[in-house]
């Protein structure tokens, strides 16, 4: 009797007092005479399904409204739900084009900081399985179809390039850059519940997402031209807030212009700023850059030897994956004040995500193996020499350029065309436009690019009887070629 008054009251305590019983018999085999639903359309009424083709010129970002400018309508199997071979024909029709749409998209792309040079064949076996690392990697869950074996091996690596001793430091692969984030600000809130974030006006919008989720103080510190944090006006606002505590996050190379904030002098300003080691908690942003510039010669260096709290990574990035995936290492001592013992996995939830995905540690385990620290120390040099032809062939050709010395990331003035744009990727923000060098974009592609942009030009400038923009505000005038700085 006291158990079943037990369970009511959960019951009435879930449903607001108000706990219904089933009064139908209930059979578990019965199914459902028509289980396909119509089409809901948006005044609520019922419509076939229609596909709806937008012009090309009305692209672009729609905000609030859910464009449906392409759709491949997932169709129903046959009356009898056989598998027949039309159907199956025209399945393989459409993966086969979507492929060719990719290798075509894939040789024109230039803009964003993917590595798009993959040869992963040798891992395609693995598709079969359900391979989901749940909860801590280095807590072994009830779940066997796991791969934390590859995992730790990739986190060791990380923690070798990054210094810090195995004991020492927890880590996960994480699905991207801005997961990395989301888990470094976390843990710098948990160890400074009542601290404020700083970052740069150029931080990666994962950095402001981070801070609206966890309804942090957040403090946009300006940024010099390069694109770096201003380290004036971060001493200023610091000192405007020395009662709390300080979270930093320090950029590795920020989205839009590659600059990369100056670590030792972030900490050198913070201990100025009277900022003792355990009121000030430092996560670095390296999502393209923290990869690359361990392998620059005399380039500052991130290492748990300084008084960093994490360090993040995207994996499908400089490395090259095809699946988002990235590498989040933060110090053992900080992650015991977030975690939870989970009996249900009989792990620990130390994640952002609960279940994650078991595939990308191998893929980074197998890219790491084949090319190794060396390997990736030559495609890094490549890389950047390859960014050097690029900005100094658009100089020569008059076109305004800037390329920071820590970079591949090429940044120039925005190209006047939007059919131009799409057809290279380019990204752009306001008056600029970015082509990030990575290893799969070689000098060849780069001479097709700078051809046709120098030809497309004259048509835009009209053989020079139209000016070119001054993009001096964005890049520096010794970088613009503007009538007025060339
Ligand atoms: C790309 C990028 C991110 C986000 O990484 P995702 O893997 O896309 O989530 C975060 N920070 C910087 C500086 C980036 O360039």
């Amino acid at each position: 009797m006291a158990q079943i008054m037990q369970t009511e009251s959960i019951f009435n305590h879930v449903n607001g007092g108000t706990a219904e019983m089933f009064d139908w018999e209930f059979d578990p085999t019965a199914v459902l005479a028509e289980p396909v639903p119509l089409v809901v359309t948006d005044n609520g009424g019922i419509h076939e399904i229609v596909e709806e083709k937008i012009a090309e010129t009305e692209r672009g970002i729609v905000l609030g409204k859910n464009v449906h400018t392409t759709c491949l309508t997932v169709t129903e199997p046959e009356a009898n739900g056989e598998f027949s071979g039309d159907k199956e024909a025209y399945m393989a029709g459409v993966l086969a084009r979507f492929r060719e749409t990719m290798m075509e998209r894939t040789q024109h792309h230039l803009g964003y900081p993917f590595n798009l040079d993959l040869d992963y064949s040798a891992l395609a076996p693995l598709q079969h399985f359900s391979i989901n690392n749940l909860g801590d990697p280095f807590i072994e869950s009830n779940y066997g179809v796991h791969s934390r074996q590859f995992e730790i091996g990739v986190l060791d690596w990380f923690a070798r390039l990054w210094e810090i001793e195995k004991n020492e430091f927890w880590g996960y692969i994480t699905n991207g850059g801005t997961e990395g984030n989301l888990h470094g600000i976390l843990v710098g809130r948990e160890v400074l519940p009542n601290g404020i974030l700083y970052t740069s006006t150029d931080s990666h919008y994962s950095i402001f997402k981070a801070a609206r989720m966890y309804r942090m103080e957040c403090v946009k510190v300006d940024c010099l031209t390069s694109g770096e944090i201003d380290y004036a006006d971060f001493k200023a606002k610091l000192l405007q807030n020395k009662d709390k505590p300080a979270i930093i996050n320090v950029n590795i190379g920020t989205t839009v212009k590659g600059a990369v904030d100056d670590l030792d002098l972030v900490i050198q300003i913070l201990e100025e700023s009277g900022f003792k080691q355990d009121r000030f908690y430092i996560h670095c942003d390296g999502a393209l850059f923290g990869l690359m510039m361990p392998f620059v010669k005399n380039a500052p260096k991130i290492t748990f030897k300084k008084p960093i709290g994490s360090v993040s990574v995207s994996g499908h990035k400089f490395i090259g994956c095809p699946m988002p995936c990235g590498v989040q290492i933060t110090r053992m001592e900080h992650i015991n004040v977030l975690s939870r013992n989970v009996e249900y996995i009989s792990s620990r939830d130390a994640t952002i995500t609960g279940s994650r995905n078991g595939h990308s540690p191998i893929f980074l385990w197998y890219t790491l193996s084949r090319k190794g620290y060396k390997g990736l120390q030559k495609e890094v040099q490549k890389c950047l020499r390859d960014a050097h032809y690029l900005k100094d062939r658009l100089r020569d050709a008059g076109i305004s350029a800037m390329l920071n010395e820590l970079s591949s990331t090429v940044v120039f003035e925005r190209p006047q065309d939007e059919v131009f744009v799409r057809k290279w990727q380019l990204a752009c923000q306001g008056n600029i436009a970015h082509i990030i060098v990575l290893p799969n974009v070689t000098t060849n592609k780069l001479d097709d690019f700078l051809y046709e942009l120098v030809e497309k030009r004259s048509t835009w400038y009209q053989n020079g009887k139209v000016q070119p923009p001054c993009i001096a505000a964005n890049i520096g005038s010794e970088n613009c070629c503007c009538v007025l700085h060339k």
